[in-house]
C-alpha cells in the first residue's frame, strides 16, 4: 500500500518516466516527482513524510545514470523560485535549480568574473555544489562563499565552502541532502572581456566533446597524474560498443547512447572499460558518473 503524503503546494505526481529527463534518455520511473513551490515547501514536505522513502535530488540529470529499476524514493527537483539568480551584499546568489549557464551569463551580464568555466557546463548549481563541477581550470568551489541546503528531516543549515569538503568531482554532502542556493564571490571585470573567454570555452568545447549526443558526459575522474580519456584510448576502448551504447569516437572519456540503449548496457560499457584499462595500465577508474536507482530485473540483462 503507498504510504500517506503530505499535502504540497508544488507538485508532486506518482510513477513518473526519469529517462525523457536525463541526458542519457535512460533509467526507470521515480516512485514520486517532488517540484516544490518553494524551499518552504520542501522543509514542511521533508518533515513530515514517511520515513521508508528516501529522497534523491536531482538537476537536469546531466552526470547520472538512473538505472532501468528507476527510483523507488521521491525524486525531487528544483525549479521557479529556487531558480532564481540574484545579487545580494555583494556576493551572487544562486537558486539551486538555476542552470549553470545562465548563472554564468548573469554574472557576465553584471560584469563579474569567476564563473566562465560554467557556461558550457550542461548542469544546475545544486548539481554543480555536489559534484564541484568544474571545466578550462576552474571550479565550482574557487568561488563558492556558502550553500544553503536542507537535510532530509527538512533542517535548513547555511554551509561554508570548507564545511561542504569540495575536492576534485566531490563533495561532502551526505545522500539525501538539498542545495537550495549557492553564494559566489566575484571578480569585477569587463563584461566584454568575460564574454570574449566564455566564447573561445564554448569554442573550445564543441572542438573536443560530442555534441547533440546522449551522455552523461566524462564517465571517469582523471586518476592523479592521469588522464582518464588517455588511459581508455590506450587500452582500445575508443569506439567500443555494446548494443546501442557506445564510448565516444571524439571523446573516448563518455559514454553515448545511439538510440535505445538501456541502463544496464551503459553500465555494463563502462564496466568493461574498466576492466580494459586495469588490464592495459593497472589504473583503475573511478565512476564519475553517479550511478542511482534499482538495476533490471536479472533476466533482462541476462
Ligand atoms: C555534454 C556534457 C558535458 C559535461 N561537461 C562537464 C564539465 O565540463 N565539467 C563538469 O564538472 N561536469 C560536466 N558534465 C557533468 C554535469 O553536467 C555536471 O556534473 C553537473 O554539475 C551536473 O548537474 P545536474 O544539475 O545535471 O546534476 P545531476 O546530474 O542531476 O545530479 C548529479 C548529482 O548531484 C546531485 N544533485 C543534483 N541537484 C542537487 C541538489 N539541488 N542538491 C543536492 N544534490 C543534488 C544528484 O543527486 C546527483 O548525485 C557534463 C555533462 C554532459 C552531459
Amino acid at each position: 500500500m503507498e504510504p500517506e503524503l503530505p499535502p504540497v503546494r508544488g507538485r508532486l505526481r506518482r510513477d513518473v518516466p526519469l529517462a525523457p529527463r536525463t541526458w542519457f534518455r535512460v533509467g526507470g520511473p521515480a516512485r514520486l516527482l517532488f517540484t516544490p513551490a518553494d524551499a518552504d515547501d520542501l522543509a514542511a514536505f521533508l518533515r513530515a513524510r514517511p520515513r521508508e522513502l528516501p529522497v534523491v535530488p536531482l538537476g537536469v540529470a546531466s552526470n547520472v545514470l538512473v538505472r532501468d529499476g528507476g527510483i523507488d524514493g521521491v525524486v525531487v527537483r528544483l525549479t521557479g523560485a529556487l531558480a532564481e539568480v540574484a545579487l545580494v551584499d555583494g556576493l551572487l546568489v544562486a537558486g539551486a535549480g538555476a542552470s549553470d549557464r545562465r548563472v554564468a551569463l548573469a554574472a557576465a551580464r553584471a560584469g563579474l568574473a569567476g564563473l566562465e568555466f560554467m557556461v558550457g557546463i550542461p548542469g544546475t548549481i545544486g548539481g554543480a555544489v555536489r559534484m564541484n563541477a568544474g571545466a578550462f581550470g576552474g571550479e565550482t568551489a574557487d568561488r563558492l562563499v556558502w550553500a544553503e541546503v536542507l537535510d532530509p528531516e527538512g533542517r535548513c543549515h547555511r554551509l561554508t565552502r570548507d564545511e561542504l569538503g569540495l575536492a576534485y568531482r566531490h563533495s561532502a554532502l551526505p545522500a539525501g541532502w538539498i542545495v537550495l542556493r549557492a553564494a559566489f564571490r566575484l571578480t569585477p571585470g569587463d563584461a566584454a572581456a568575460i564574454h570574449r573567454r566564455m566564447a573561445a570555452i564554448k569554442a573550445e568545447r564543441a572542438r573536443s566533446q560530442p555534441l547533440h549526443v546522449a551522455t552523461g558526459g566524462s564517465t571517469f575522474k582523471n586518476p592523479p597524474g592521469a588522464r582518464a580519456w588517455e588511459l581508455i584510448d590506450r587500452a582500445g576502448c575508443r569506439g567500443l560498443r555494446l548494443g546501442q551504447a557506445m564510448v565516444s569516437e571524439k571523446h573516448c572519456n563518455f559514454l553515448i547512447n545511439l538510440g535505445g540503449a538501456r541502463a544496464w548496457e551503459l553500465e555494463r560499457l563502462g564496466e568493461e572499460v574498466r576492466r580494459r584499462v586495469r588490464a592495459a595500465t593497472g589504473v583503475t577508474l573511478e565512476w564519475e558518473i553517479h550511478r542511482i536507482g534499482r538495476p533490471a530485473p536479472a533476466e533482462v540483462t541476462a
